[in-house]
């Protein structure tokens, strides 16, 4: 029998992970490479929702995500700082998990089915064949458009009216979601301003809210936990194909989907099964690296574009300033138009 070729994933986020498991599962020789170090905290609103949910089933990890205690999200209510939305069914459940525990338990999945985890090493070698890029989410260049940044934070202490609640305001928005261990992740997207220097307390009081503000009075009396508190930025939010990537790349790496949609984790998983039949087939000498290149992009860009699209258009009308309160009013008074934004970014 001949050997099966080994593949290297660069990247132990989720999607580099989720890519190892299953190409573990296929009996792949596969080594990641992961920059940081297990158990860490991620920007997210830790909300998984979309079709990755189905892969993790498909995966099975359902059981691993029920043990590590996750919440489950079925309704969500909107504010802005005039108006404000009752509680409403999501039209489909979502997973709420840390990433501090979602990634390290992956990560410790992927050991058990035998896979090399090279922890706290940075990848600086050339993508040749052979290496996956699942390197997250690109640095944004000088040029393109509004500057975004991502700040979040855990908390308890604090009584939701819905399992997400998402605060829009001129600066962007937060979200506040149940997340496993009876805490509330407390993650947002901010535009930087020119000059803006963005010390410890202006990120804070970035994600506590305005006075007076809907966001302020849910975050009242919540007690942060400081060590869970961290920040990104230079996000690139423009949509691109996975086709104009010279590398096999999968989740961020191809291009992030505005965070507003809850989907970039779910894209990150559903694109890390994509890859896993065109790479398990070039580990077995069935394939070549560029066709398993082109399929994979193909795939992804089948899977992705349409949601993309409707994305980009979603988030510049979210985070317009002067269309917030009318769009809170109408998601007020019509289930199909939230029905319709959130599938269609899924
Ligand atoms: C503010 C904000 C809120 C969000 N909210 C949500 C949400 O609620 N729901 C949702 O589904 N998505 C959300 N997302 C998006 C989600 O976090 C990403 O889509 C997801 O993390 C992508 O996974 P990934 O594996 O592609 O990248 P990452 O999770 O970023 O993993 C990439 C990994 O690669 C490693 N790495 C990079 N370069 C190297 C190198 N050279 N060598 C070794 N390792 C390297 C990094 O250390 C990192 O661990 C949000 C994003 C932001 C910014």
């Amino acid at each position: 029998m001949a050997v099966a070729r080994p593949i290297t994933i660069v990247g132990g986020g989720l999607a580099g992970l989720v890519l190892g498991i299953g190409l573990r599962r296929c009996d792949a020789p596969v080594t990641i490479w992961e920059a940081g170090n297990y158990p860490r905290h991620r920007v997210c609103g830790e909300f998984i929702s979309g079709r990755g949910q189905a892969t993790l089933a498909r995966l099975g990890m359902s059981e691993l995500i029920n043990q590590s205690g996750a919440a489950t999200a079925r309704t969500a209510a909107f504010f802005s700082a005039t108006r404000s939305t009752a509680p409403r069914p999501l039209p489909s459940a979502a997973i709420c998990l840390s990433r501090f525990t979602l990634d390290a338990a992956l990560a410790k999945h992927f050991h058990e089915l035998g896979g090399e985890l090279l922890e706290g090493k940075r990848f600086t070698g050339d993508f040749g064949e052979g290496i996956v890029r699942a390197t997250g989410r690109r640095m944004q260049t000088e040029q393109a458009g509004p500057r975004w940044f991502g700040l979040k934070i855990h908390a308890r202490n604090v009584a939701l009216t819905a399992d997400l609640e998402m605060h829009v305001s001129p600066r962007g928005y937060v979200g506040l979601c149940k997340i496993n261990g009876g805490e509330v992740n407390v993650c947002g997207l901010f535009r930087k301003r020119d000059g803006e220097n963005g010390g410890a307390n202006d990120r804070h009081e970035l994600l506590r809210g305005h006075p007076g503000s809907p966001l302020r009075q849910r975050l009242a009396k919540a007690e942060f936990d400081e060590n869970s508190f961290c920040a990104v930025a230079g996000l690139s939010l423009g949509p691109q194909p996975a086709a104009s990537r010279a590398e096999i790349c999968i989740g961020d790496a191809i291009t992030m989907i505005p965070p507003i949609t809850g989907n970039g984790m779910s894209m990150a998983f559903e694109s890390a099964e994509l890859a896993m039949v065109p790479l398990a087939a070039w580990s077995r000498g069935e394939s070549s690296w560029n066709k398993a290149r082109q399929q994979i992009a193909r795939d992804c860009d089948a899977a992705f574009a349409r949601r993309l699209a409707w994305a980009k258009w979603l988030q510049r009308i979210i985070l317009a300033p002067a269309l917030q309160s009318p769009l809170v009013g109408l998601v007020a008074r019509s289930d199909w138009l939230w029905r319709m934004a959130f599938e269609r970014t899924r």
